[in-house]
């Protein structure tokens, strides 16, 4: 392997091959590196290795696994501000944004490694005296991830420690976008004490690499965060050869804002849900639904507060917005924006390329008002710092629109009323509901997930997170 090149990770060693740069979204004449790009033939590698350490660490001792997770979370936890800037480096969030991914990636380990000691069983008498029955659950096997560029260390970790914590082997292929990332963390697990093969990384193409992974008869489950189109494609591959799959996808992800709602935590809320994370998060509010009683002072304070936004190099310590990831994305925004205006929006505000002094994907924030929920920009995930306003007349609109989407991941209303934030939380058609609160931003102890078309297969995160890592058994003992 020449010396700057960055490799897979299998059967515990590292492995070159033909590598390409990374980009770095702020600055395309400074990449971060070069990596390797592999195929299916890596990908076998990687599922043999996992598949011949699966025996040994499904076995392994609690204690064994609570260590290394631990010792990857501390790790994770201590070097946050380094690790951080090299993802805001490649991905483009902002290096708080990127240091604050980093330290929860970290709390995913260490919160999975104490879940290694939670794994109780039931027992229970049969119907028939004489006979105990004890429910247990059991390591599933090898675990393909696959996974976007969006949270380049989050999304690995959190689907990462779980399958460690429960038993599994893993096989993970990070977005080809971000490289640098995945090999940092890809770098913490191999020094961790895990046995060889337990853990292996493949760096590559989604259709090589990923789709040698989904169809391996020795992967025992996918798990997948990404695209609907991708997803629906690996659902139905994995299906086919009865693999468990598990899908988190996309959002339209609504935020209500009642007449009686506190503007400044209104406009808070829309801001950060909106345009944080430069909008490329799948929990982001695209769609602000607004009550007529507060509309015009709501966008009127809304703009002021996007037009504040600094937007620049993720490096800069100034910068509130980063760039887009890449030139598709960044067209796909443009676009979206052009079809928005075609369809009758408004663009109230941003939009614009933006130049900074190094050459990179910038944009100014926009903000589309006058929208309703046909449009184009209201039912298809746009995925950048794009918000559409959408005038309602009351809660009870405000509901219906909310709910009338393919999508179901988060959902948001802002609102100093119990009855009407009690009624969203019940008839909120969305997997987490946030009062007065972003529809981005969640912890990492309790179940993440979404409905329709946002989610397939059990909930990531939390103790829920067993169901899919893990396989129940019933076995009958006669006294
Ligand atoms: P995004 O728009 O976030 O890049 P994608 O769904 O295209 O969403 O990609 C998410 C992940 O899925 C990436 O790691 C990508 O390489 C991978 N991927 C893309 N196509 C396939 C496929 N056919 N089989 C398996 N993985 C794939």
């Amino acid at each position: 392997m020449g010396q700057d090149v960055h490799g897979h990770f299998i059967g515990g060693a590292w492995v070159g091959g033909q590598a390409t740069p990374d980009a770095n979204p702020s600055d395309l004449e400074n990449p971060v590196g070069l990596y390797v790009q592999g195929g299916a033939a890596e990908a076998e590698a990687g599922i043999a290795a996992a598949q011949a350490a699966f025996p040994a660490w499904s076995l392994s001792g609690l204690e064994q696994r609570l260590d290394i997770l631990d010792r990857i979370g501390a790790e994770l936890i201590a070097r946050k501000a380094e690790l951080g800037a090299l993802l805001a480096r490649e991905e483009g969030k902002t290096l708080a944004e990127g240091t604050g991914e980093v330290g929860r990636s970290g709390q995913f380990f260490r919160y999975y490694a104490a879940e290694t000691l939670r794994q109780m069983g039931e027992v229970a008498d049969s119907v028939r005296p004489g006979i105990e029955v004890q429910v247990r659950r059991e390591p599933l096997g090898v675990i393909g991830i696959i996974t976007p560029w969006n949270f380049p260390t989050a999304i690995p970790a959190w689907k990462i420690a779980p399958a460690l914590a429960y038993g599994n082997c893993v096989v993970f292929k990070p977005a080809e976008l971000v490289p640098a990332s995945a090999w940092a963390l890809a770098e913490i697990i191999g020094r961790s004490g895990l046995p060889a093969g337990v853990f292996n990384m493949i760096l590559g193409p989604g259709r090589d690499v990923g789709q040698a992974i989904v169809d391996s008869p020795q992967v025992d489950a996918v798990t997948f965060t990404g695209s609907v189109e991708t997803g629906r494609r690996i659902a139905r591959d994995a299906v086919a050869r009865m693999a468990k799959v598990q899908l988190e996808m996309g959002g339209k992800n609504p935020l209500v804002v009642l007449d009686d709602a506190d503007l400044d935590t209104a406009v808070s809320a829309a801001v950060n849900g909106a345009y944080f994370a430069t909008g490329q998060r799948c929990t982001a509010s695209s769609r602000l639904i607004v009550t007529e009683g507060i509309h015009d002072r709501f966008v009127e304070a809304l703009k002021a507060r996007v037009g504040a936004l600094k937007v620049g190099n993720a490096l800069d310590p100034e910068s509130q917005i980063g760039p887009v990831v890449d030139q598709n994305q960044l067209d796909q925004n443009l676009s979206y924006l052009d079809i928005g205006v075609k369809e009758g929006a408004r663009l109230a505000m941003g939009g614009e390329r933006l130049k900074r002094q190094t050459r990179g994907y910038f944009m100014a924030p926009a903000l589309l008002t006058e929208a309703h929920n046909q449009m184009r920009i209201a039912r298809e995930e746009i995925f950048g710092p794009i918000a559409a306003v959408i005038r309602v007349k009351d809660y009870d609109e405000a509901l219906a629109v909310a709910n009338d989407t393919d999508f179901g991941l988060t959902a948001g209303i802002v609102t100093t009323s119990l009855k009407y934030a009690s009624h969203f939380r019940r008839h909120a058609q969305a997997g987490c509901v946030m009062v007065n609160l972003p529809t981005a931003g969640t912890d990492y102890h309790v179940p993440f997930g979404g409905r329709k078309a946002s989610s397939y297969g059990p909930r990531e995160q939390g103790s829920t997170a067993r169901e899919f890592y893990t396989v129940v058994k019933t076995s009958y003992v006669a006294a």
